[in-house]
């Protein structure tokens, strides 16, 4: 049932994840000066679910209770676009800048469910799981990617056989598993999901690496190991992002991490591993979700560029409409994908609607490559706004009348003017949005072999066709030449 962001906090503090910051445990993250930012505006996402305003957009109702709407089996395009909504109201309360809010593997899990019959022995696991996730309306991570030790031999050939996560021994009870996967943003989640990643394809003699399940942030083994916190400050004036959405980065540990048999989706099936993104259709629904965060994203940096431009003028001059129209252009772009994703949306073998895969694909290839200029372009305008920057103490104190009269704008008084250029530097330069464009290149995979893979699945035929018939070419294939 959709819960409170208070019910959240309380299951956090009373199984907090086996979490470590600068060498010491964190033992209650709501309290923890560097995590209570994120865990606060998470709590704060779930408190939505239960405002009128929002109810319906954010959960459905099924035997008289309330589930979260990015649960909602999607069976028709209609339900499709009700989980968009629910998708974007969420991103919107952040700017788009959380990327481990909960509907984002929820989508995944979703899917898993509607195509449980895909994971064959594991099915009812996969069914079971997903009903105790919506049952209690709990938060995930996941991590997906082997540590980064040498990406030239294949997981077979590491130093030590236990660097990528491997099954150790089955028991009558479960399965041992041992080694660390190099990342899970959201530590501060109730389960990690651990998944074959979709494009990590591995090969033979990978067997016991070929393993997916799913277990509780505080199992005993399992540790998360954070980065250095870039929140500077806990203003929300001064750092209005960083002290509400660092959502921190773990490499994640597992020392002999024992996972019971109800937990596991996958073992030793290096198919299933390789094929469990795109046949059960998450592939399709995570970037469902991440194709109207990405516009969400898009729409605040238009209002925040657009508002910059005006506030100090910049805007009258043709080259900074040009910058914002290219902006604009972006956005129409991503709202083109995002529509034409539902529009085209088709059901799996197994019923499960999933929106177009060749419209997600545009989106999830493209962003990664226009956010750089994105940020490049809230950087040109706001040039030495972004950096002359004073903070909320400064204007309280006795330089604060010289603020008041120097940092004014064409429309707005000092203060607020300010408090636009701190969000504009919290969103493209600060350590914050340095990590923001770092994520958007990696987030969903490595761009390179996303392109590749874009190269292998993409159907080129009719486009060539057309253009042999254009030159007048046979349809026939060359008859093979002695030699060849
Ligand atoms: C801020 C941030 C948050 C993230 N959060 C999560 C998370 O919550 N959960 C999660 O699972 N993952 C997360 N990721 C990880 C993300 O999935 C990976 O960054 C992505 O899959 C790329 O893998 P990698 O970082 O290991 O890069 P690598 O694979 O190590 O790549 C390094 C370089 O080598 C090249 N390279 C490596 N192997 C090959 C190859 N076989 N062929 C061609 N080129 C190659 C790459 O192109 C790249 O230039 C996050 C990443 C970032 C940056």
């Amino acid at each position: 049932m959709a819960r409170t962001g208070q019910q959240y906090i309380e299951a956090l503090r009373h199984n907090p994840p086996n979490l470590w910051y600068k060498g010491e445990k964190v033992e209650d993250p709501a309290a923890h000066p560097v995590f209570k930012g994120i865990v606060h505006s998470l709590a704060a996402l779930y408190d939505m679910q239960h405002d009128p305003k929002h109810r319906d957009t954010l959960t459905y109702e099924e035997g008289g209770e309330r589930y979260a709407m990015s649960l909602l089996p999607a069976r028709s395009k209609a339900d499709l676009s009700r989980r968009s909504a629910a998708y974007k109201l969420w991103a919107d309360a952040n700017l788009g800048m959380m990327g481990r809010c909960p509907d984002y593997l929820n989508a995944v899990l979703m899917a898993y469910e509607q195509s449980a019959d895909f994971f064959g022995e594991f099915a009812d696991n996969v069914r079971n799981y997903v009903r105790h996730v919506r049952e209690n309306d709990l938060s995930t991570t996941h991590c997906l990617t082997n540590p980064q030790v040498n990406r030239a031999k294949s997981v077979t050939e590491q130093p030590d056989p236990y660097i990528p996560v491997g099954v150790v021994k089955q028991t009558a009870e479960g399965i041992v598993v041992r080694g660390a996967r190099m990342l899970s943003t959201l530590p501060t989640a109730d389960e990690l999901l651990v998944f074959p990643s979709t494009l990590l394809k591995e090969g033979p003699g990978a067997d016991k690496y070929a393993v997916a399940f799913a277990i509780p942030t505080n199992t005993p083994g399992l540790h998360f190991i954070s980065r250095e916190s870039m929140a500077v400050g806990e203003s929300s004036y001064d750092h209005p992002l960083s002290s509400r959405l660092e959502e921190m980065d773990c490499l994640t540990v597992f020392d002999d991490v024992f996972v019971p048999w109800e937990r596991i989706f996958i073992l030793g099936d290096l198919q299933r591993c390789n094929n469990a993104y795109a046949e059960t259709g998450a592939l399709m629904h995570m970037a469902h979700q991440v194709v109207v965060l990405k516009n969400a994203k898009t729409e605040a940096f238009l209002g925040l560029v657009s508002l910059i431009g005006e506030t100090i003028g910049a805007d009258a001059f043709p080259h900074v409409q040009e910058k914002i129209a290219e902006l604009i252009v972006y956005l129409e772009a991503m709202k083109g994908f995002w529509t034409r994703a539902e529009a085209e949306a088709r059901p799996n073998k197994y019923g499960l609607y999933c929106p177009d895969r060749a419209a997600l694909d545009g989106a999830r290839n493209l962003y990664p490559r226009l956010y750089p200029r994105i940020n490049e372009i809230v950087q040109q305008v706001s040039a030495s706004g972004l950096i002359t920057l004073p903070g909320e103490a400064d204007f309280e104190g006795p330089v604060g009348p010289y603020l008041e009269k120097y940092l004014q704008s064409a429309t707005l008084p000092a203060r607020e003017r300010v408090q636009l250029f701190r969000l504009a530097w919290d969103m493209t330069t600060s350590a914050f949005g340095a990590r923001q464009t770092l994520y958007e290149r990696f987030f969903f995979g490595d761009p390179v072999r996303m392109y590749q893979t874009l190269f292998s699945v993409y159907d080129k035929e009719p486009y060539k066709a057309r253009i042999r018939a254009f030159l007048g070419w046979s349809e026939q294939p060359k008859e093979a030449v002695a030699g060849d």
